[in-house]
């Protein structure tokens, strides 16, 4: 029985994106992958909304796409500025020291995010050239304030790094608008391709802070030695994830077909039920409801409740989710809710969920979760 992956990433791939993942091996510098890789960076602006900023979709991981952009647009003196709400953002933290690039952590508690104001009153305090910041940490669930982080930064000459490993394509985000100079992500959360690809988008101003730069640590993802490949894909550097790619277009495509205001619409919803349904089941929110994402929830277990039992027994009755990390291991599971994610499955994850709490001896109301999420997936999410 194949089950149903609700995990933060990687997220179900639906049928006709797993098709292009089995069509033919082609070679990496064919028309056929040129068609691909340039269909795959045409909706990819269109997804993060540019029409000057420029795609970069390696095989990699998000991990990949983190160092991308942080490498190709911090000089070795400039003084970098990390926002964390959780695991991720500390990440960008160890890639600056891993790197050498002097760097300062604002952490926000877990479940919450870093307030606008504490941006605006650091760069008050201090000099930065570099901002980075995670939109969704996968760890605890917080969508930090990207629009209003980038209000505070618009025209002020820093760079301004988002990581949207766990939102683009599922959350807004307006590169040009709102004046984000580097969104990173990877294929396999809210695009709902499988893992395989680092994607970034760099803004003009990114590459001329690139250009500008007589070098970076970096050979691999040195977007420089990308550009070319980007602009003409019959040209070659490294061999493509040719397979990855195919399957990764296929699901730009579907974004596209879909229509973004109706995909976020669709994840916000989505969210909206999950929480819901656990909520009336008695798992309360561990993200604050100022920041609550549309990608993924993270719920606390009642007192004495075991993390193990549950998860197990949940993915017997088909369906996977993720233990808490670090801090939280134990006390929260991790719901993931992104890409294309349909209504009949969020519902087949509440039987299954309500089978497994009942099947554990937990006392609650037989068909509440589900009828929750019901209620909100028939809901306005205006
Ligand atoms: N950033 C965020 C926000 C993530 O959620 C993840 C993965 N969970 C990463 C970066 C790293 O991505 P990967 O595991 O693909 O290296």
């Amino acid at each position: 029985m194949d089950k149903l992956l609700l995990i933060p990433g990687p997220s179900p791939v639906v049928p006709r994106v797993l098709d292009a993942l089995a069509m033919p091996t082609v070679s990496h510098v064919s028309p056929e992958m040129s068609a691909d890789l340039a269909a795959a960076c045409e909706n990819l602006k269109r997804i993060v909304f540019t029409t000057s900023g420029e795609p970069f979709v390696i095989a990699g991981a998000g991990t990949l796409s983190m160092e991308m952009a942080l490498l190709n647009v911090a000089a070795k003196s400039d003084r970098v500025l990390v926002l964390s709400q959780g695991y991720f953002g500390d990440r960008m933290g160890q890639i600056c020291d891993a790197f050498g690039f002097e760097s300062e952590l604002v952490r926000s508690p877990w479940g919450r995010a870093v307030p606008a104001a504490t941006l605006e009153k650091k760069l008050q305090e201090n000099t930065y050239d570099v901002v980075a910041v995670t939109h969704v940490d996968t760890s605890t669930g917080a969508c930090a304030p990207v629009e209003s982080y980038a209000r505070v930064l618009k025209n002020s000459g820093r760079m301004f790094i988002v990581d949207g490993v766990c939102a683009t394509g599922g959350i807004e985000e307006r590169m040009d608008d709102w004046g984000v100079d580097v969104i990173l992500t990877a294929a396999q959360k809210c695009f709902g391709a499988p893992p395989g690809l680092a994607v970034c988008v760099f803004s003009e101003r990114a590459l001329a802070k690139r250009k500008s730069l007589a070098s970076v640590p970096a050979y691999y993802t040195d977007i420089l030695r990308w550009r070319p490949i980007m602009n003409d894909p019959s040209k070659y550097f490294s061999t493509h994830g040719v397979n990855e790619i195919r399957a990764f277009a296929e699901a730009t495509r579907m974004m596209i077909e879909e229509g973004l205001p109706a995909r976020f619409a669709r994840h916000k919803r989505t969210g909206r039920a999950f929480r819901a349904g656990f909520g009336a089941l008695g798992f309360a929110s561990f993200t604050e409801r100022d920041c609550l994402a549309d990608t993924l929830s993270v719920l606390r277990y009642p007192a004495g409740f075991d993390d193990k039992a549950f998860r197990m027994t949940l993915g017997q009755n088909g369906v996977v989710v993720a233990g808490g990390l670090s801090e939280t291991a134990g006390k929260v599971f991790r719901v993931g809710h992104m890409g294309n994610l349909s209504f009949e499955q969020v519902l087949f994850a509440f039987e299954a969920v309500e089978k497994t709490l009942d099947s554990l001896g937990y006392r609650f109301e037989m068909g509440a979760g589900i009828r929750a999420a019901k209620n909100m997936l028939n809901g306005d999410v205006s």
